[in-house]
């Protein structure tokens, strides 16, 4: 452990990526304090109880990538608590109906184009325009910075619109056209040079990763990290002041690590959970739930995440045929769209609602990062998603200690 007594440190922003960073400092000798706008600690990283079940109010489970989050649960005590998901891969709604996701995809490029799988969701003659993509020089579209214009100039607008949208905007709330690809696909670009094709890019990193699931979740709930990442904070001595909003020109003591997320507001997010008595959904109709393809009529959702088919936890709190649904939105839903979308999406009538709860959420926008003295940590530096935000937090405050 790097000896940093002496070092003081002002922490600014109380979600996973400030929780982590003082965390870190703290047990590296540093004196820190952590400031937090609002009235709780985690950020988006929170619960709500619907239905009277204790239920993950934003986040819900992380990427397995290098596996970071899995190491931090196991020192926080939670080790023997992350579990895979059950019930099925995940499906994509159309307005020709539902079929599972490709199982040889990442954000849902095809490995292999031909495949079966992918046939069947975006039909021959797209298929044979993605195959396109073994064919020409590994260079074309290498220049492309948005995921949307490498998918589209080596597959075709089919695979971007029917697959890849879908997957991205359900994951990131924004069309692949306006995402770039090493953000949302970290090492896609560098297996595609490797390899020669998107396709072989995508396959390789598919066989990189560790076996088993992309996505790992905790028992209870991934907000769990926050109780236990707050309890260190206490042992360590790090002092926490609640409802503490920092001016961006204050003056704060010691180094200061800025982990607030206040860049423009990118995109909101509406999430509707519904808790329901419906035995039918015992069979898990749609695997862990669906994507939708946007513009798909008749339905206003982006996607629904059956969460106690993904679950087995969540199952076994639940009992037995009542269900667990999760929908999310780019527009304020009512209640009433909410029963209509998930009734169409899961192919049955719902059943008794006997919960319900709205969630609105802001997303920021990547920052643009000035020379100016502080150190950056959170979302919008690290990229979307729990392990991102951990691992970039864990980095920063490691160079922090190390001077
Ligand atoms: C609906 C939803 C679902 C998601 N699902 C998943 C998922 O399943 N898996 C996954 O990996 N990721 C998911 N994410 C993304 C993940 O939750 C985030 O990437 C991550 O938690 C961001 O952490 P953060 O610390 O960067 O930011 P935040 O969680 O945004 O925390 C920032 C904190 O800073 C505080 N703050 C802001 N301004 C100030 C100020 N001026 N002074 C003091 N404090 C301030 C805020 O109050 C907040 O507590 C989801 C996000 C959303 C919105």
């Amino acid at each position: 452990m790097t000896d940093a007594a002496g070092l003081e440190v002002t922490v600014v922003g109380g979600g996973l990526g400030g929780l982590v960073a003082a965390r870190r400092l703290a047990l590296g000798g540093a004196s820190v304090t952590l400031l937090e706008a609002g009235d709780r600690l985690g950020g988006t990283v929170t619960h709500h109880v619907v239905g009277g079940i204790v239920l993950d109010a934003g986040a819900e489970s992380f990427a397995t990538r290098a596996g970071t989050v899995e190491g931090l649960a196991r020192s926080l005590g939670l080790g023997d608590e992350v579990v895979p998901p059950t019930g099925g891969g995940s499906w994509l709604h159309r307005a020709a109906g539902a079929v599972p996701l490709p199982a040889t995809s990442i954000v849902g490029i095809p490995g292999v184009p031909l495949a079966r799988d992918v046939v069947r969701v975006v039909g021959w003659r797209t298929a044979a325009r993605a195959m396109l993509d073994e064919l020409i020089p590994g260079t074309v579209g290498d220049a492309a910075t948005s995921l949307g214009a490498l998918v589209r100039r080596r597959m075709g607008a089919g695979v971007l619109e029917q697959l890849v949208a879908p997957v991205v905007m359900g994951v990131h709330s924004q069309h692949p056209d306006v995402l770039e690809v090493d953000r949302v696909a970290p090492g896609l670009r560098a297996a595609m040079r490797r390899e020669g094709s998107l396709a072989k890019g995508v396959r390789d990193l598919r066989d990189r990763a560790p076996a088993g699931a992309a996505v790992l979740g905790i028992r209870g709930g991934v907000h769990r990290l926050v109780d236990e990442l707050a309890a260190d904070l206490d042992r360590f001595g790090v002092r926490v002041e609640i409802g503490r909003r920092v001016d961006r020109d204050e003056p704060l003591p010691g180094e200061v690590v800025w982990a607030a997320n206040d860049t423009p507001v990118a995109t909101r997010v509406w999430l509707v959970t519904l808790v329901v008595e419906q035995p039918a959904l015992d069979a898990n109709p749609r695997g862990s739930g669906l994507l939708v393809v946007p513009g798909t009529p008749g339905v206003g959702a982006k996607a629904l995440t059956h969460g106690t088919a993904k679950w087995g936890w969540l199952r076994e709190r639940a009992g037995a045929g009542r269900h667990v649904i999760r929908l999310s939105y780019d527009h304020e839903p009512t209640l009433a769209e909410a029963q209509t979308d998930a009734a169409v999406l899961l192919g049955t009538p719902l059943g008794a609602v006997v919960g319900t709860d709205v969630v609105a959420w802001t997303r920021a926008s990547p920052r643009t990062l000035t020379d100016d003295e502080r150190w950056y940590v959170g979302e919008s530096v690290a990229g979307t998603g729990i392990a991102n935000v951990v691992a970039h937090a864990e980095r920063v405050a490691g160079e922090l200690l190390a001077g």
